[in-house]
């Protein structure tokens, strides 16, 4: 019945995370914080759950990791935001494995028999120590993160700065660094990859060299088509106005659902297939577009993401990455598993 459906392919989001673990020879951890990157962490865990060549989550803080032990899946799930005083606790009864980064968290957890992971900071500026080795053994991994995987000179500036760090350690069960654009170091020592992104078939960059599955389709139906007459201003602030008749869809799909504005008078939403431009500003539940030319009527679907438009496709028009426009995406949006 919703009027706004997210369309998630279970097929591809599998083949996805198969070919980068082929790829990269390691068991995926699947970041599935944020709520998945806006496609439903519990929906992403119910694709993954089963799959051999995923070893567990990692989601930002701990409620995300409760949302997933209450819904019953059983993998590890890594917090990455590590434990805050307080937290301590909800990590021992969920099983939850925080991600340690700062003395303070260390702190958090003195009296928890829980095994943790180590963050380092090797050029990110974020989270992590940058030397300090913890003698513990409840130690179980050790990671850090690629600040601009793009940047082959300073990824591997990163890996040589992660490497002289884990000398100091015993051999860890957990060693990871590589993301969705950073699986192309195949560094030799570490045992697992924390990839996001592809999972959903979203590119990091062209020429990607893993064969990944287009996994996710956004459609909204059409509220209202109507012909405007010629000199006819579209939608707030009349940023367009029409320069002859024309036919308008109104399109249940706005900023509030993840539709930046700045993609308004800019970028096309589909129709069976062939773009129809946007007119005029992009308001809050609906987005005006051209349907001239097509035989569109009320209550048909308009595709905002689909085989010809990707997320990352969307972003570059709006200046932004597609992490950002996956994460805005909004709960009225209806998840449907394929
Ligand atoms: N590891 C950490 C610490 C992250 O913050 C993220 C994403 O934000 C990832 C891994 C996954 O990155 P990607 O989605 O590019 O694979």
């Amino acid at each position: 019945m919703s009027r706004a459906v997210l369309e998630i392919s279970k097929e591809a989001i599998r083949h996805n995370a198969r070919a980068l673990s082929s790829y990269s020879g390691k068991k995926v951890i699947a970041v599935i914080k944020a709520n998945g990157y806006g496609v439903g962490a519990v929906q992403m865990a119910s694709i993954l759950e089963d799959m051999p060549e995923v070893e567990g989550y990692a989601v930002a803080c701990v409620e995300e990791g409760i949302e997933l032990r209450k819904e019953g899946f059983r993998k590890k799930i890594l917090v990455l935001g590590g434990v805050l005083k307080g937290e301590e606790k909800a990590f021992l009864e969920y099983e939850l494995t925080p991600v340690i980064s700062h003395a303070e968290h260390l702190k958090a957890i003195e009296s928890v028999p829980i095994k943790f992971q180590l963050k380092y900071d090797t050029g990110m500026g974020r989270l992590g120590f940058f030397k300090d080795i913890v003698h513990d053994p409840r130690v179980e991994g050790i990671l850090t993160h690629l600040s601009s995987p793009l940047d082959k000179d300073f990824s591997l500036a990163q890996i040589v700065c992660f490497e002289r760090i884990i000398k100091h350690y015993p051999k860890l069960p957990y060693v990871h660094l590589e993301s969705s654009a950073g699986v192309v170091y195949k560094v030799p020592w570490t045992t697992h990859i924390r990839i996001g992104l592809a999972l959903h078939g979203e590119k990091p960059f062209p020429g990607y060299p893993i064969e990944l599955k287009r996994a996710l389709t956004l459609k909204a139906r059409i509220l209202s088509v109507k012909e405007l007459p010629k000199g006819f201003p579209v939608s707030y602030s009349r940023t367009y106005i029409t320069d002859k008749p024309k036919k308008v869809g109104v399109v249940a799909f706005g900023y509030a659902d993840g539709l930046h504005k700045v993609l308004s008078n800019i970028a096309h939403l589909y129709y069976k297939g062939k773009p129809v431009k946007i007119l005029g500003n992009i308001t809050m539940d609906m987005t005006m577009v051209d349907l001239d030319g097509t035989d569109a009527k009320v209550g048909d679907w308009v595709h905002i993401v689909c085989e010809q438009q990707s997320f990352t496709d969307l972003a570059r028009l709006a200046g932004t990455i597609p992490y950002e426009l996956m994460c805005n995406l909004s709960n009225r949006i209806r998840r449907v598993l394929l």
